[in-house]
């Protein structure tokens, strides 16, 4: 049966010509005052203001949902999770509170090597259990379609549960985009042997991802205490080979120069970017490489160090915002928070956020050719906010305004009367 969800004060359609929005257009959200949205076999067929819509053949006979004074947007994209991660890191947290950098925290046994030991020992299903957990409470704060990281199995089988347990949760409810990160740390058995693990990751472990299906895109952690960009390079090229999308952590501690890998290897992004210089901006300005921000974690770590969202989008990089979801430095998946934080501190507008939310974090996954923006014959991933005006959804930071997540036309979420009677 066809959906019409009409009557919006504001329908963000993030409209436009095809590719990532850069600069100017970033403040262009196609917004629509009175919107509505028409959806057939989870497609939108069609969109634009509800008198119009509502007396389309099709709209007269669709299920109806009011959207009566509040904001629909495109569901937002969250382009960077550690989503099969294990449990809460609270004696990280403690320390981190009294004032321990990563690097202390990480020398007493804490750190990624916590959550990788956590990870090794869990069962799938208890880790299958926690991520369906996670996915929820992403549903209910607006996210539709969600990167999944593995990087703390680190071994053979470790990482196999853990990209196993992603592709069991595939489409169920939301899609999700599976990422090996294989080199987010160097495991205990490789200590100080990092370049034999390199080596093994892309002759042993890529081939097998590749034949399994199991990732789409390979991601590696470069920095000061991580791999180098010599590891880096030999590490994104297999991967390159193997026909994997390239994804890497990059200048999040320390500047290494892994932007301008990232740009070199043609990385669909380059994620954090909190120590880049006028240059790195520059050579991710005039790349396809998307500027992935994550000030979540610059919150949780207590830092000052926000990536300089200003500078990238004042160059014309295309910048993407995500949640970076994971135990050790952004327990959250609240991308609403996450527009909060990129306002508030990094001195986005609301509407840039709110584009490098959705369709800029899509083409960061390569997923814009479907999703991030309401355009006819795209998916109809939709979220409702409980606001009349977009801006009011940084501007209540901490809050959850979702009333409403719609995947592929299916409403996963609801909250208070949405006009959707499932019965
Ligand atoms: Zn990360």
């Amino acid at each position: 049966m066809p959906v019409l969800v009409r009557g919006a004060r504001q329908l963000l359609t993030m409209r436009g010509p095809r590719g990532p929005r850069r600069g100017e257009a970033m403040q262009d959200l196609g917004i629509v005052p009175d919107g509505a949205v028409l959806i057939r076999g989870g497609k939108i067929v069609s969109l634009g203001p509800s008198r119009r819509v509502e007396n389309l053949s099709l709209a007269r006979h669709a299920r109806e949902i009011d959207a009566t004074g509040r904001v629909v947007a495109p569901g937002f994209v969250d382009s960077h999770t550690h989503l099969v991660c294990g449990p809460a890191r609270l004696v990280d947290y403690e320390m981190i509170l009294a004032g321990a950098t990563y690097r202390e925290i990480a020398a007493v046994g804490g750190g990624i090597l916590a959550s990788v030991r956590a990870v090794r020992e869990m069962p799938i299903r208890r880790l299958l259990l926690q991520a369906k957990k996670t996915l929820a409470g992403c549903v209910a704060h607006g996210t539709t379609t969600l990167e999944a990281k593995s990087g703390y199995g680190l071994d053979e089988k470790g990482e196999r549960k853990a990209l196993r347990a992603v592709q069991a949760l595939q489409d169920d409810p939301i899609e999700l985009i599976p990422t090996y990160l294989g080199a987010h740390a160097v495991p205990p058995e490789y200590a100080g042997r990092a370049d034999d693990y390199i080596d093994w990751m892309c002759r042993s472990v890529m081939p097998k991802l590749k034949r399994r299906k199991l990732a789409r895109f390979v991601d590696i952690y470069c920095d000061e205490d991580a791999f180098t960009i010599e590891q880096g390079r030999r590490y994104l090229s297999a991967a390159k080979d193997f026909g994997f999308g390239l994804k890497v952590h990059a200048e999040q501690f320390s500047r290494t120069g892994a932007a301008m890998l990232a740009v070199e290897m043609g990385a669909a992004s380059a994620d954090h970017l909190a120590h880049i210089n006028d240059d790195d901006a520059r050579a991710l300005a005039a790349s396809d490489t998307i500027a992935t921000l994550l000030p979540g974690s610059v919150f949780h770590l207590g830092l000052d160090c926000y990536p300089p969202a200003r500078k990238l989008i004042k160059a014309g990089a295309a910048v993407a915002l995500a949640t970076d979801y994971n135990p050790g430095t952004s327990p959250t998946y609240n991308m609403q928070m996450v527009l909060s934080l990129a306002c508030s501190q990094m001195r986005m507008t609301p509407a840039e956020a709110f584009c490098a939310a959705t369709i800029n974090g899509a083409y960061a996954l390569h997923c814009g050719d479907h999703t991030g923006s309401i355009e006819t014959g795209k998916d109809a991933d939709l979220v409702m906010f409980d606001v009349p005006d977009y801006r009011e959804v940084p501007y209540h930071f901490g809050v959850n305004l979702v009333v409403m997540t719609m995947k592929r036309g299916v409403v996963l979420y609801g909250k208070g009367n949405v006009g959707w009677d499932e019965n």
